[in-house]
């Protein structure tokens, strides 16, 4: 089986932010839509979809990415009171290494479709008010998509200590497709229209028309869809098909402008094409100038600062048997040797052994007139001991 797939995300016409996130890898796949505040719902679903796809990556069980990325955004909204009270739904989708099966698993009122021989059905289960309505049969389905309190959410993942998630197995075979989506998508548009979108043209194709239809309906919310294609093996297919929504048809809607459709989240390569890699590739590529612009000037800082040391740093040290006086440091500095500044018409032999020892590893001194002060001591001292070492000299001690 081969399995193809596109997401794409768009605010909508409305909002101002797009509080969805996305992550889809071929085998992984997750739509969140977070709640919380102007920052909060942001924060909430990228910090889910980033914990659940290196969960998942890493081998945790579904369950046990659920249980780390509840933990992660509970934490983070407990740490910071702009982020207090943040949540957000979560639906995700596994594929088994057969690809004969997904699991698929949900929190809140983002949604599961399976569109099996052109049938659509939902799997997942809102966790909404109204939803417990309808299970125990107070109002129908239909007076719950226009119910005032339809958008109030009984489960959340990420404010409390603890989450459940609703798990499904579907079985797929070839041909079928399998939708993830926020509810800007299901609250737009009918599910008869969802089914015909969904079903046409490649992934790609089929959700940039769902985004677009949901826009074209009002776009009152962010939307955001997973569209994964089973088919069985055939020649070339591509096998990875991912794209963010060209939204020429809104381009010009003002409430979107300068707003570029966004997939959030963790994106493993190959890289998506065009919107995606202008959102994902450009601000890291300028970063990357602007830390070798940085570095550039650091090193350049390094050099010119051991340059300067090297220039002041003199030494007393030997070349060709003569004492001469070296400008750098013994052995050097990178890449500044020392050379010689002066040679002195003192030999290496004419000086007592002590000193002698002491200039072949090189005597630093603070500048060229010390180190001469040096040579000269050094040389008299050589002078002094060769008398007090002749028989004369014994003989005058002596008397
Ligand atoms: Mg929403």
């Amino acid at each position: 089986m081969i399995v193809d797939f596109a997401a794409a995300t768009d605010p909508g016409l409305v909002r101002n932010s797009n509080q969805d996130s996305a992550y889809a890898d071929g085998k992984f796949f997750v739509v969140a839509d977070g709640m919380g505040g102007h920052a909060g719902g942001d924060v909430a679903s990228q910090l889910a979809v980033e914990t659940l796809s290196e969960a998942l990556l890493d081998g945790a069980s579904p369950q046990e990415a659920i249980v780390a990325a509840n933990h992660r955004v509970f934490e983070a909204a407990s740490r910071d009171p702009a982020l207090e009270g943040m949540g957000t739904t979560v639906t995700m989708a596994i594929v088994n290494d057969a690809k004969t099966a997904v699991e698929v698993l949900n929190i809140g009122d983002s949604r599961a479709y399976l569109l099996s021989r052109g049938e659509l059905s939902k799997i997942t289960s809102d966790h909404t008010f109204v939803q417990e309505l309808v299970d125990a049969g107070s109002i129908t389905e239909e007076q719950a998509s226009t119910h005032r309190a339809r958008h109030v959410l009984t489960r959340v993942l990420g404010i409390g200590n603890y989450v459940e998630a609703d798990s499904f197995q579907v079985p797929v075979q070839d041909g079928d497709r399998l939708l993830l989506c926020s509810d800007g998508l299901v609250n737009e548009i009918q599910e008869a229209q969802i089914a015909e979108l969904l079903a046409a043209g490649d992934p790609t194709a089929a959700a940039t028309a769902l985004v677009n239809a949901a826009n074209a309906a009002g776009g009152s919310d962010n939307t955001t869809v997973v569209v994964i294609r089973f088919s069985a093996e055939s020649g070339t297919r591509q096998l990875v098909d991912r794209t963010d929504v060209a939204r020429t048809a809104f381009a010009s809607a003002p409430a979107v402008s300068g707003n570029l459709p966004r997939f959030k989240g963790q994106i493993p390569a190959p890289l998506p094409t065009q919107l995606v890699e202008r959102s994902l590739i450009a601000p890291p590529a300028i970063r990357l100038i602007g830390f070798v612009i940085l570095l550039s000037v650091v090193l350049a800082a390094v050099v010119l600062a051991v340059s300067v040391y090297v220039n002041h740093s003199f030494y007393v040290g030997v070349s060709r048997h003569q004492v001469a006086i070296y400008q750098g440091r013994v052995g050097g500095i990178l890449w500044f040797k020392p050379h010689v500044v002066d040679y002195t018409s003192v030999r290496l032999d004419q000086l007592t052994q002590g000193v002698r020892d002491q200039i072949i590893h090189g005597v630093v001194e603070p500048s060229i007139a010390k180190a001469k002060t040096f040579v000269h001591n050094a040389e008299s001292q050589a002078k002094a001991a060769k008398v007090a070492a002749s028989p004369a000299s014994l003989l005058s001690a002596v008397a």
